[in-house]
């Protein structure tokens, strides 16, 4: 048998042809060009009505080829050559085949064969020369499992030397960026064209899918689509490679990576962008492709004039800045501030501009309504379109940091406590303001004005080792990040108290000298270390130094705990206020110890400020007691713009209290879910960064919150947030989501990492894990996360690597963050500085948030919005639109004549917002909920992966 195999496969996966049945067909050895060959043979050119069959075994065919060749090498002996007697000679023989699901071994009936073609030579054997013909035909349309094929001859003289059956595939292929796997030619009359997808290539995409045909003959023809690099990465030999550092592509093209432009930082590989240099911005008109601009210079020589003005009338004129930035978008604006007995405040409406106070593009304008006999003070601030640029956590337009106002809040013989406000016009932002505080004595007899200068992280401060009785000229200058000010705040007077208790004058005299030697000494010091210190701001008329032991900034979290004595850490922490200072207005919470009220706290020599109490209830515990001032112990060692400030505690009275700044807005989640829709991804975001920059702050103090939630983050009126709930015993009792576990004590447990819930294993990693709920919970405006899941199912799904799925409208990069918060191997979750760095990176390019990450209504809206509370549809419109917290639109819906289920049914998003449904996320919500009750086969529980 094995003698009969004569075929060479080319691209054949089947087994080899073997010849099994044949009637007068025999095998043969033949020479041919000096080559040795066996071949099938047939010669009975002399009888009549030849019927002589060979068929080869079964040939397994490849599922996807309906279409296959049979190339056929034989001779045909020309009939002439037999002399006379050979009348039925034939020089002809035929192809047939036959389907089958299975190999039926040596059955052979003929009936079962149908006929592919005959086969005739192109040359015919002569006597003495041989001509090999070789023959190509096709069998098409191939459904079963596999065929045979058979060969009839019907009285020629045939010697077939080899079959060969292949079918043809498209080779694996990439072509315009894209790849295209092996394909097999299709066969059949309708299908000469096989449609066949491709993928882009790694780092490519494409809008549309690439696509491309397979021909017959096997050869890929029209492709679709063409697949571009994406932004930072250029295109190499069908791949696309990494923009080198210093270079960047912005976009999905088919361009080269250009040369990072002007003030831009030269990234690792493969930026999309380059983003600005230190102390340089892009408008957020300016391109991403383009250079970034400085801040300009303090506008020049500014003069006022009164001269032959009327009363109450001056003008005011300046020279453009030295230094523009690189931008002719340069504009004014003028401040006005009136100083009376050593107070500055903003001169108010009444002052009147010509031809304006702000957005000035000339550099003179006529200032009129002043009154008599005030100082004022006018400050011209040059700004360029990059000016209001600076990120912030409320996406409102950013001015350099500037001091509003300054107060005394306590003095003795020897020191004065002075804390200082941010204009709130110049809202800060930026969370490392810092600020330089100068100070000296009123009657300085020296003839050049010599300042101590000190370097605070916080807005307040005590000045210790002072003159007693003295007077000291103080002013403070607050610096962003990046080095910008908004300028000195006016100089203001403090006197020391005079000693009453030393009554002798050698006394007085002994502490004054000593208090002038330390003053003294203190000067030397800092002159020392002034020298070392290249980066304090110097103006050309006074001397500054800085004092080392303000520069240390606390570094290190200290657990109240570690103190024997409770009481001593809320001493050291936290500075105690007399109740009297206090005044209670209204009820605005409840914590664990008691009520919290919105009032108000007037200190003496300060202004009233706005403050939040926490109560503790009568009735409780010494240990009750301790732990409700151990929040004010921890608060009070934070300094955070996004960190709740600490304003003092009450500890000597039975009512004891602890006093924070007020937030207007409350609770984030309750906020969020009050203005459901109401804010921009841009402005969520900046909620965000400003939490990760609270919480960047705790982690580099070592501090664990263990809480980190929507309701534990208090907003304030410019959309601040800031986080809170610093009680040590909060986690164990204090929590209302908390829930008992196995290892002990109550978690919190749909916001916690599993390490937490496991093994309490609490670090700032567990932290990051509870960041990301966080960006899931401001996302989705408040949602409650995993919806009315129970805790154990949301352990299990968390453990069954489920992950919450994306918000409705929710940026792409920020869902992605999202995902990288709640990686299950705690090492590899982002740090906070990384997640602040990413927050700032997505604000300054908002186009980076248009790719909205994909979102699955059925899934993802856990809103009762599929059916009734009971599973059943709903009965009336109002119930579905409670069931959805969009009740408000109610009325908007009858006044339409919408008031039934069907009717609803049939709205588009068009009709909502005809009815009055405006903003695009109440839209999105009740469009999307439609969407859900039209699909209801599906099952709420799952998760994205
Ligand atoms: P807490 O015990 O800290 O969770 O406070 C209970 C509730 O009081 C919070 O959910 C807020 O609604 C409110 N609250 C607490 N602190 C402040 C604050 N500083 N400003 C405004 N509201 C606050």
């Amino acid at each position: 048998v094995e003698r009969c195999v004569i075929t060479m496969m080319f691209f054949l996966p089947l087994t080899v042809l073997v010849c099994v049945v044949w009637f007068q067909w025999e095998v043969h050895q033949r020479t041919l060009n000096g080559s040795q060959f066996y071949t099938y043979q047939v010669c009975n050119v002399e009888e009549r009505e030849q019927d002589n069959w060979l068929r080869t075994t079964f040939i397994q065919r490849h599922p996807s080829a309906s279409r296959v060749f049979v190339e056929l090498k034989f001779i045909v002996r020309d009939c002439n050559s037999f002399g006379e007697g050979t009348l039925t000679c034939k020089e002809t023989f035929n192809l047939f085949t036959s389907e089958s699901d299975a190999d039926v071994g040596t059955t052979f009936r003929k009936g079962q064969f149908r006929k592919v073609a005959t086969i005739a030579p192109d040359e015919i054997t002569k006597r003495n020369e041989m001509h090999l013909n070789t023959e190509t035909r096709y069998v098409e349309n191939l459904s079963r499992k596999g065929f045979y094929l058979a060969f009839q001859d019907i009285g020629a003289c045939v010697a077939i030397f080899s079959v060969r059956v292949f079918y043809k595939t498209c080779p694996a292929t990439v072509k315009s960026l894209a790849v295209f796997p092996e394909t097999v030619a299709r066969g059949g009359e309708k299908q000469v064209l096989r449609e066949v997808s491709g993928t882009c290539v790694e780092n490519a995409e494409s809008e549309e899918q690439p696509r491309i045909y397979c021909t017959l003959d096997g050869e890929w023809v029209v492709p679709v689509g063409q697949c571009q690099c994406k932004p930072g990465f250029e295109e190499a030999e069908d791949s696309c490679r990494e923009c080198q550092p210093g270079f960047f592509k912005a976009d999905a093209s088919s361009s080269k990576c250009e040369p990072c432009p002007d003030n831009t930082q030269r990234l690792n590989p493969g930026a999309s962008f380059c983003p600005c240099m230190a102390g340089f911005y892009r408008a957020h008109t300016d391109p991403i492709t383009g250079p970034c601009s400085g801040l300009p210079s303090a506008p020049k020589d500014l003069e006022a004039t009164s001269n032959h003005l009327p009363a109450g009338k001056l003008l005011l004129s300046w020279n453009p800045p030295e230094y523009t930035g690189g931008r002719d978008d340069i504009t004014y604006s003028v401040l006005c501030q009136r100083c009376e007995s050593f107070e500055c405040k903003p001169c108010g409406e009444k002052i009147r501009y010509d031809p304006a106070s702000m957005g000035l593009t000339v550099t003179r304008v006529s200032v009129s309504e002043l009154d008599a006999h005030f100082n004022y003070t006018f400050t011209v601030e040059a700004h360029s379109g990059v000016s209001v640029l600076r990120i912030n956590t409320t996406g409102l337009p950013f001015y350099p940091p500037r001091i509003a106002s300054m107060r005394l809040v306590e003095r003795d013989s020897t020191s004065l406590s002075l804390s200082w406000d941010v204009s709130p016009r110049q809202l800060v932002q930026s969370p490392s303001v810092h600020y330089e505080l100068a100070y000296r004595k009123k009657d300085n007899k020296l003839d050049v004005t010599t300042y101590v200068v000190l370097k605070l992280e916080r807005s307040s401060v005590k000045i210790s080792d002072l003159a007693p009785g003295t007077a000291y000229l103080v002013k403070v200058q607050a610096f962003s990040s990046d080095g910008s000010s908004g300028g000195s705040s006016v100089e203001e007077q403090f006197e020391t108290l005079s000693d009453e208790h030393l009554n002798k004058t050698g006394v007085i005299l002994t502490s004054a000298v000593g208090g002038a030697i330390m003053l003294l000494l203190v000067i030397v010091i800092l002159v020392l270390c002034r020298r070392s210190n290249s980066h304090a701001r110097q103006g050309p008329e006074d001397a500054y130094f800085s004092n080392p032991e303000q520069l240390k900034p606390l570094k290190t979290y200290v657990d109240p705990h570690t103190y024997e004595d409770p009481n001593i850490a809320v001493l050291k922490f936290a500075t105690e206020i007399h109740p009297s200072h206090i005044t209670k207005q209204k009820v605005i919470g409840a914590g664990e110890f008691g009520e919290v009220y919105r009032g108000i706290l007037k200190g003496p020599g300060r202004k009233e400020v706005a403050v939040a109490i926490k109560t503790l209830k009568p009735g409780y515990t010494e240990k009750q007691r301790q732990d409700f001032l151990s929040e004010a112990s921890i608060m009070g060692q934070f300094t955070h713009q996004n960190i709740i400030r600490l304003e003092g505690v009450v500890t000597k009275f039975k009512h004891a209290m602890i006093v924070t700044e007020y937030m207007e807005n409350g609770a984030l989640d309750r906020y969020l879910r009050d203005h459901d829709g109401e804010f921009t991804s841009y402005q969520l975001l900046g909620m965000l960064r400003g939490i990760a920059a609270g919480m960047k702050y705790l982690s580099e103090m070592s501090y664990v919150h263990r809480d980190l939630a929507a309701r534990n983050i208090l907003v304030n009126t410019t959309l601040e947030c800031k986080v809170s709930d610093f009680g040590l015993s909060r986690v164990l009792e204090d929590e209302p989501e908390g829930t008992y576990t196995t290892s002990g004590g109550k978690i919190p447990i749909r916001w916690t990492a599993p390490e937490a819930i496991a093994y309490r294993k609490f670090t700032s990693a567990s932290d990051v894990w509870s960041f990301g709920i966080v960006m899931w919970e401001v996302m989705a405006f408040g949602e409650r996360p995993y919806w009315d899941m129970s805790n154990h199912e949301v352990m299990k799904a968390i453990n069954e690597a489920f992950r919450l799925p994306a918000p409705m409208d929710c940026p792409s990069a920020v869902y992605q963050l999202m995902l990288q918060c709640w990686l299950q191997d705690r090492s590899k979750r982002p740090r906070f500085g990384d997640i602040v760095s990413l927050l700032d990176k997505l604000l300054r390019s908002p186009d980076s948030l248009k790719t909205i990450a994909d979102f699955d209504p059925r899934v993802s809206i856990r809103l009762p919005s599929t059916s009734g509370s009971d599973g059943s549809p709903f009965r009336s419109v109002s119930e579905w639109l409670e069931s959805i917290k969009m009740n408000q639109y109610v009325e908007n819906f009858t006044l339409a004549g919408v008031i039934s289920m069907d009717q609803v049914l049939q709205m588009k998003t068009e009709d909502i917002r005809k009815i009055g449904v405006r903003l695009p996320g109440h839209l999105k919500r009740i469009a999307y909920s439609i969407l859900g009750l039209k699909d209801q086969t599906s099952t709420l529980s799952v998760f994205a992966v």
